[in-house]
């Protein structure tokens, strides 16, 4: 799935299982780091750009390989782990939000042509073996992972008006704070608006 998605379904793990900003901040990264393998994508383009070719060699070698395994899976959340308050929590929540990506991406995360599979490689990169593959996998921009999307959106969104606080902490608590306020106002407004309609 997209990173998008995966740090919306992330943050949600994160913000139900964790009780500070920063423990909080590092389970949602979890979920996100598998797809750090891709960034071989960065090395191909600079490489096509020098030599004038076309090839993306470091992309398809390395992502859904090095990251998106049980390997992966543990040096991510040690690390992780390692800048937490409570340690032992968000090793085991990462290592929650990280299989959750690669459940994600095992469901959809397709090519445009219905071959496009994207295979996980459990033991990657020491073994191809096990592979897992779900031959209905849908495409990356299908219908079924935007539902997905927009649903966990909407949920994000009722967890900050509920809760006081969203994603956007992850990145700036300041900015969270503004996003929050900002979207509690609307909602209010929101349900004033419809109230004064039905009276
Ligand atoms: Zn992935």
């Amino acid at each position: 799935m997209s990173p998008i998605t995966h740090f919306l379904a992330s943050w949600i793990v994160a913000a139900k299982t964790t009780d500070n900003p920063r423990d909080c901040r590092l389970v949602t990264l979890a979920g996100l780091a598998p797809d750090l393998d891709g960034l071989g994508l960065v090395a191909d383009v600079i490489k096509n750009t020098i030599n004038h070719t076309q090839t993306y060699d470091y992309y398809q070698t390395y992502h859904h390989s090095l990251l998106h395994g049980i390997a992966g899976a543990v040096a991510i959340a040690v690390i992780l782990a390692a800048f937490g308050r409570q340690r032992w929590r968000v090793l085991v929540f990462a290592l929650f939000t990280f299989h959750l990506h690669l459940l994600c991406d095992l469901l959809g995360s397709r090519g445009p042509e219905a071959g496009d599979l994207w295979p996980i490689f459990y033991f990657g990169p020491f073994s191809n073996y096990p592979m897992w593959l779900w031959r209905g996998q849908w495409k990356l921009d299908g219908w079924q992972n935007q539902l997905i999307s927009v649903t966990l959106l909407a949920w994000c969104f009722r967890l900050a008006i509920v809760q006081g606080r969203s994603f956007v902490a992850v990145f700036s608590p300041r900015a969270d704070a503004v996003f929050v306020s900002t979207l509690r106002k609307w909602h209010a407004a929101c349900l004033m608006k419809w109230k004064s309609r039905a009276t």
